[in-house]
């Protein structure tokens, strides 16, 4: 039986480098780049006023009192998207709103609010308070400098990252892509939601929950119908699932019993398999296998190992496989609430709920079929084996449930 670390490094060491392909900027939220992109210009592209207000040479208004104001007359106006032709006169200043170009010869702006216009005299302007130098001015490439690194290779792309290549003129970018995953759920006990149940028939639950955790990893879910437990049908829906896809996440079917066939059928169709069982709970029986380019990731059939295995060790390889550098969970630190006990002898990966303030809680009944706790689950605490953490115990909580 392999350690989650030993196995998830074999996974790594498989997964091809990523290919890529070039998207609209607006098609590009959350992929993953496969280069680093440089700012083809200055952020601000120029000088430009913080506010509005007015356009002035800090010098003139230094003095500048509320009971002693500086005049100034008004020499012109730019609003944003307009330019100033000419270089401001001494003595004069320009009318400038948020965005607007510095005129030429200003060094600063005095916002409207510390400004008065003449009664009876609208070209002349009182100043009231003082400004300082570049006060109100924002500089071009104060933000970004021609040339700075805007993504690198491997990061994923946020909202706030989309936003900083639009406003550097980016419109395309090359992303990893996406890999093609097709979802088969193995059990002759298994129906669709919205069926009728017959004897000894449960719902099928594995796909959906799957099918979203594998969205979120930037892969594209194919759902296949549910598989009976025979060796033909599992073989037969193997096949086709190996055509059509990149990769299968199959569940069910890779325990000891005599009706788990998944092994057995994938290596009848031409599957090798890598390893079975790494050393965690919920989720000992893993499967991983490797079919030609391709592979199996075979998940155990239980609900919550399903969903806990792929968030440990499938969606890392996807996001690897899509070029991402940073795979593994998002980890917060928080401090336990509560104990949280693993009497066991493989690290128990315990379902917990976080709260705003960094408390952590079980999520409840912590066994591997329990669903309302994994509803309840925001969080995963790994507490190692024979091991009981302590309520105040500082904790890393490995985050997901979204
Ligand atoms: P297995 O891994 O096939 O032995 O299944 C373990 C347990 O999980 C059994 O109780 C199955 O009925 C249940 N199970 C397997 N697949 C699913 C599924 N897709 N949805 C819900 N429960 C499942
Ligand atoms: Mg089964």
């Amino acid at each position: 039986m392999l350690e989650m670390e030993e196995a998830l490094a074999r996974i790594l060491a498989a997964v091809p480098a990523p290919v890529s392909e070039t998207v609209r900027l607006s098609a590009a939220h959350k992929r993953i780049t496969t280069g680093r992109v440089i700012s083809p210009i200055d952020l601000p592209v120029f000088d430009n006023s913080a506010m509005d207000g007015y356009a002035v040479r800090a010098a003139e208004v230094a003095s500048a009192r509320a009971d002693a104001p500086v005049r100034l007359r008004l020499a012109g106006r730019v609003a944003a998207g307009e330019g100033f032709v000419g270089e401001m006169a001494a003595g004069g200043c320009i009318r400038v709103f948020t965005g607007s170009p510095l005129p030429s010869g200003a060094n600063a702006v005095v916002m409207q609010e510390d400004t008065q216009v003449e009664s009876g005299k609208s070209q002349d302007i009182l100043v009231l308070e003082p400004a300082k130098p570049w006060e109100n001015v924002r500089l071009a490439g104060e933000d970004i400098k021609r040339g700075a690194v805007l993504v690198n290779e491997g990061d994923q792309l946020t909202a706030g990252r989309i936003s900083l290549l639009a406003a550097s003129g980016v419109a395309q970018i090359n992303v990893g892509r996406q890999p093609v995953i097709g979802l088969l759920a193995t059990g002759s006990e298994l129906r669709e939601p919205g069926e009728a149940l017959g004897p000894g028939n449960i719902y099928e639950s594995n796909r959906i929950g799957l099918s979203a955790l594998l969205r979120q990893a930037g892969a594209v879910p194919i759902i296949f119908p549910l598989v009976p437990d025979t060796a033909q049908d599992v073989r037969a829906a193997l096949e086709l699932a190996f055509k059509q896809c990149d990769a299968v996440v199959t569940s069910g079917g890779v325990s000891v019993g005599e009706m788990d066939f998944i092994k057995s059928a994938f290596e009848a169709v031409g599957g090798e398999l890598q390893f079975w069982r790494v050393a965690i709970k919920p989720g000992r029986p893993f499967v991983f296998g490797r079919h030609g380019e391709k592979f199996l990731f075979g998940l155990p059939g239980n609900p919550v190992s399903a969903l806990v295995t792929f968030l440990l060790l499938v969606r890392p390889a996807l996001l690897r496989w899509q070029g991402a550098m940073d795979v593994s969970l998002p980890a917060y630190s928080g401090v336990l609430a509560e104990p949280l006990a693993n009497p066991g002898p493989r690290r128990h990966f315990i379902r917990v709920n976080v709260d705003s303030e960094g408390k952590v809680f079980s999520a409840g009944v912590q066994a591997s079929h329990a669903l309302s706790s994994l509803a309840k689950a925001n969080g995963l605490v790994d507490v190692a084996p024979a091991t009981t953490l302590l309520a105040g115990t500082a904790v890393r909580v490995l985050r997901w449930g979204d």
